[in-house]
């Protein structure tokens, strides 16, 4: 999706600030974090949200899972707990149409979310 600005990051024709990559993976801290730690993990591939993903994608859906515990563990927030959440359209408070996890943690997160 050449419009998308995930899409735009992993092409590297928007700068980020990586943390991690694998071969169907993307990883890096938001613009405008909302705790100590919020890093996005994205699939390189364009899904536009979870409400989109297929059968096809179940393996991709468990590796974005088990980057974000790697990266919790890599950023020592696996001890005092963290959160993933993924926002689906409008009321969900999507704002990027390219499917991704928020990886927070750092303090301790109310709930219920706004
Ligand atoms: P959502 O509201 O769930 O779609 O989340 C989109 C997230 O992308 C927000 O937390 C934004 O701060 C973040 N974001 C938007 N543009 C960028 C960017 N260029 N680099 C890093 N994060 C971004
Ligand atoms: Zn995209």
């Amino acid at each position: 999706m050449n419009e998308c600005l995930f899409c735009k990051i992993v092409a590297g024709k928007i700068p980020s600030d990586k943390v991690a990559q694998t071969d169907t993976l993307f990883a890096f801290n938001d613009i405008d974090p909302k705790a100590p730690v919020h890093i996005l993990i994205i699939p390189k591939k364009h899904i536009e949200s979870a409400l989109e993903l297929g059968r096809e994608d179940r393996e991709l859906m468990g590796d974005m899972l088990l980057l974000a515990n790697e990266i919790a563990k890599e950023k020592g927030i696996d001890k005092t707990g963290f959160r993933i959440v993924t926002n689906i359209g409008a009321d969900g408070g999507q704002a990027v149409f390219h499917i991704h996890f928020h990886l927070l943690g750092g303090r301790s997160l109310g709930w219920p979310p706004g």
